[in-house]
């Protein structure tokens, strides 16, 4: 049933008890200045993650809690109301909540369009307090700030402790291997052209930035993952600025000033100095929690390359959380921890619920020595199986005297019904992540498992005006992200 809200808006009665609450919230704030904190969370992963899916469930299930079982504070009744407010930082773009969930429940339900860059949102949580403490107090306020940003973006943090020269010598090493030689023709063909001592001339080094910006491109188009600089691929609003404008060149004999070389070391400097430490200073520096999701299925599809690539740009996403990687990020964080970690397999809809614990079992494999590392530094990790909004059905069938596991979905490109059989997940992970490390630029093994099934989109789900979206685990997600921070 609907209302007219004062504001002459069409409200649901959870938006009515909110938007009451919210009213009583700053009348008492007006009278008390009381003291409310806050939370910064992280969102991250590489693109195609499902960061922007993953923001967009959360809030909403957020502000219509019916689907939220698995999330204590609510299970207990103490979720007292949640409440989008102006975000505290005015440079930063803020996330678009309103636009993404509304491509989502709209008319034409569609996917909402991806994370490009950094974004912002503030979103409030009234709350009463478990046990003792609940009779004491009133109800207290939790500012919970979501900040999504592109895992692209952490790929840059081994580039702060490295020189140019030093830097450009991997990058073309890394351009020349079998791998990744058939993406890098157009780059190679350019940089045997350029002259590195001569003098610098700016087509010719916009010319070399761009054919290297398009061999990443092509890598990436190619199912890579661990390519750097990150604002390459994912520029933000810094598209075509100097400090993005530069390439690898080898080391010419003479190195004077004035050179092409010279320049793209100084320009090099640049983005380090005004592009990535900005980030990390003022964003990642300050996150208390941090979510980073993971198409693991996505890479299993990919192929053994694939895979085996998205693993290790995970572990150089995820050196900027452990100690000792970089004397600068960790002069900067001084004492601050980010103290929970939650790693998410996303899309999880794509599998019958068998098969969740094998898919993170896989991430757990995939993140390996990385995740144990972050809890030796005092973060509490956690891999989950999840699926923020769920598009698809489960079904068994039996074919002869075997019950075969299936999902069904609306396919999005033609709208069809389709039932799904994934198969089965690999057990024997580290046997399948070693086979993944040793690809070379060759064809998948045979005994590489069938995952074409990862590759299908399927059409998001309808989901009631008045409820948050169907999904799996998510409640799980926000109990190990939230629950303590609301007791
Ligand atoms: P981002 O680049 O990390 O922001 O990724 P998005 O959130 O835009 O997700 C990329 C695509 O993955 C979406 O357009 C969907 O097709 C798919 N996707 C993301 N989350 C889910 C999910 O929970 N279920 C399903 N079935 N598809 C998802």
């Amino acid at each position: 049933m609907h209302w007219r809200g004062p504001r002459g808006i069409r409200l649901g009665i959870g938006d009515w008890a909110d938007d009451l609450i919210e009213g009583m919230d700053r009348a008492r704030r007006g009278v008390e200045g009381y003291f409310e904190p806050t939370m910064r969370l992280g969102v991250t992963g590489l693109s195609g993650a499902g960061k922007t899916v993953f923001i967009t469930a959360l809030v909403a299930s957020l502000m219509q809690r019916q689907r939220l079982r698995l999330f204590t504070p609510e299970a207990e009744g103490r979720m007292l109301a949640a409440m989008l407010r102006p975000q505290p930082d005015p440079d930063v773009p803020r996330f678009a909540f309103e636009t993404h969930r509304d491509a989502l429940t709209g008319p034409d339900r569609r996917w909402p369009e991806s994370t490009r860059a950094i974004s912002q949102l503030r979103i409030a949580l009234r709350y009463r307090s478990a046990g003792f403490a609940a009779g004491l107090t009133g109800p207290s306020v939790l500012n919970l700030d979501i900040v999504d940003y592109p895992g692209e973006w952490l790929l840059d943090l081994p580039l702060i402790d490295r020189d140019y020269d030093d830097w450009a010598a991997h990058a073309l090493a890394l351009a020349a291997s079998p791998a990744r030689r058939p993406h890098a023709e157009q780059w190679a063909r350019a940089l045997g052209e350029a002259e590195p001592g001569a003098a610098h001339h700016e087509p010719i080094a916009e010319a070399l930035s761009a054919s290297y910006t398009a061999y990443l491109w092509n890598c990436k188009k190619a199912g890579f993952s661990a390519l750097s600089p990150g604002r390459f691929l994912r520029p933000g609003d810094l598209e075509g600025s100097p400090a993005l404008t530069f390439a690898p060149l080898p080391r010419p004999g003479s190195g004077a000033r004035g050179s092409l070389h010279a320049e793209m070391r100084d320009r090099f400097e640049a983005y380090k100095r005004v592009v990535v430490k900005p980030f990390f200073r003022k964003h990642f520096a300050r996150l208390d929690r941090q979510v980073v999701l993971v198409d693991a299925l996505g890479a299993l599809a990919g192929g053994p390359r694939a895979l085996g690539d998205v693993t290790t740009a995970m572990s150089e996403m995820l050196a900027a959380f452990r100690h000792g990687r970089s004397g600068w990020l960790d002069r900067l964080m001084g004492q601050r921890r980010i103290d929970r970690l939650l790693f998410v397999a996303s899309k999880a809809d794509h599998l019958h619920h068998e098969q969740h614990g094998a898919l993170a079992a896989l991430v757990e494999g995939m993140l390996g020595e990385a995740a144990e590392r972050a809890a030796f530094r005092g973060a509490r990790t956690r891999a989950m199986a999840i699926a923020a909004v769920r598009a698809t059905a489960e079904q068994e069938v039996s074919r002869g005297g075997e019950t075969l596991h299936l999902v069904r979905g609306r396919r999005e490109d033609d709208g069809r019904e389709i039932a799904v059989y994934p198969g089965e997940l690999p057990h024997d992970v580290p046997a399948l992540l070693a086979l993944a490390r040793s690809a070379g630029a060759g064809d998948a093994p045979e005994d590489w498992p069938e995952a074409e099934f990862a590759r299908i989109r399927f059409a998001p789900p309808a989901w009631g005006e008045r409820a948050g979206p169907p999904h799996i685990r998510l409640d799980a997600a926000l109990d190990f992200l939230l629950r303590d921070r609301l007791g």
